[in-house]
């Protein structure tokens, strides 16, 4: 990876600000990202990881919190984008200091930036940082908070399927449809839980066995092999682990004709890729808005938490692939474009609004 600079980068994709905290004590560096506040805070989640240096970490923040700006934008909530990244290993390094000292760097940001879970995270991490500020969300429920989102993230996603599945098809049903779900984790076992009680017939894979044998003692699924993974023969492919398996490889294999699935940033390179999964004849279901229940669960706990509010709004997720999914058949553009305008417009519309007394 070349390097970057942080002000050209911000430049480039349009954040608002992006903040360095190091604190020698606790151990903590972490970079917070905020894209756009034109729509309300900046809300997304914490991610900690072992990044090999600090150029992957600042890469990783920017595109993500850009990618939370569309994400609510396009799924109808009042929230900015932003993310914030911890660089180090969140097995041996994740303490309470650690999480406390970012809470306070939070806090010193006045609610601009409203965190939440992401990888390495969980409910205990946004309890321990509440105890620095209230600019958290992904609380345990006997905290008022949401809990867990990943149930709404995979409802959404399966809901995106039947849409894109309507759209190509003409019928909605998931009835023995071949699917692979790539990623058996917290989204990934909730996913194959709807699809298989609607009777599709279930490829799974994931880097740990544990995982495979769990969801095999429940569940009728095959067990796909690392090696030819993007080359089965299915009709959906559902990416739920990390990003960029949508590249000039795999694209080469994918034998699908859906891709929907809940990784953020499947695109490797969205313009590259975003094109080329169009030319190959795959349908894909922009991530973003595939998987935006995980946000708009979170959002219903900014003014206490309503799990069946939550839920009635994520239902509204089948409606925007549609829409989506329609755009760029009428514009002949490709699906992620026409994700990116419908969220980018509804940003323009509101901040024409915000301009007036
Ligand atoms: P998770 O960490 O619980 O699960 C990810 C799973 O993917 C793990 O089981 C891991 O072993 C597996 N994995 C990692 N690399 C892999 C690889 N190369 N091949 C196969 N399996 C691999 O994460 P999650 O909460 O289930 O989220 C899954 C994805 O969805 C992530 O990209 C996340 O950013 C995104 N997402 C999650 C939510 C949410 O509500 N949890 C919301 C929006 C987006």
């Amino acid at each position: 990876m070349q390097n970057i600079s942080p002000l050209s980068e911000m430049e480039k994709y349009g954040h608002e600000q992006v903040v360095f905290f190091n604190d020698p004590q606790s151990g903590l560096k972490s970079i917070v990202a905020i894209h756009n506040t034109t729509l309300g805070p900046a809300l997304g989640g914490l991610r900690m990881w072992n990044y090999e240096n600090e150029q992957q970490a600042l890469w990783d923040v920017l595109r993500l919190s850009r990618g939370m700006t569309y994400k609510s934008s396009l799924a109808g909530i009042n929230l900015g984008g932003g993310k914030a990244v911890i660089m180090g290993d969140p097995q041996k390094q994740k303490t309470e200091a650690l999480l406390r000292s970012l809470g306070k760097f939070i806090h010193s940001l006045s609610g601009k930036y409203i965190t939440a879970e992401d990888v390495s995270m969980n409910s205990s991490d946004m309890e321990i940082i509440r105890m620095e500020t209230p600019y958290v969300t992904g609380l345990p429920h006997y905290m008022g908070g949401s809990g867990d989102p990943s149930p709404v993230t995979a409802y959404g996603v399966y809901i995106s399927m039947k849409a894109s599945a309507k759209f190509l098809w003409g019928k909605e049903s998931l009835h023995g449809k071949k699917i692979l779900v790539q990623g058996l984790g917290h989204v990934g076992t909730h996913l194959v839980e709807h699809l298989a009680s609607e009777g599709a017939e279930i490829w799974v894979y994931d880097l740990f066995e544990e995982k495979i044998k769990s969801i095999s003692s429940k569940y009728k699924v095959h067990v796909a092999k690392s090696d030819n993974l993007y080359a089965l023969d299915i009709d959906i492919y559902a990416p739920c682990a990390l990003g960029a398996t949508l590249n000039s490889q795999t694209l080469n294999q994918l034998k699908c004709a859906i891709v929907c699935g809940a990784a953020n940033n499947q695109l490797e390179d969205e313009e590259v890729h975003g094109k080329l999964i169009g030319d190959k004849g795959i349908l894909y279901a922009p991530d973003f808005v595939a998987n935006a229940g995980g946000i708009i669960n979170v959002y219903y706990e900014l003014s206490g938490y309503n799990k069946e509010r939550a839920m009635a709004h994520a239902e509204r997720i089948y409606g925007n692939i549609l829409k989506v999914l329609q755009m760029a058949r009428d514009l002949n553009i490709p699906t992620y474009l026409a994700a990116n305008r419908l969220a980018e417009e509804r940003i323009n519309a509101i901040a024409r609004i915000k301009t007036r007394l």
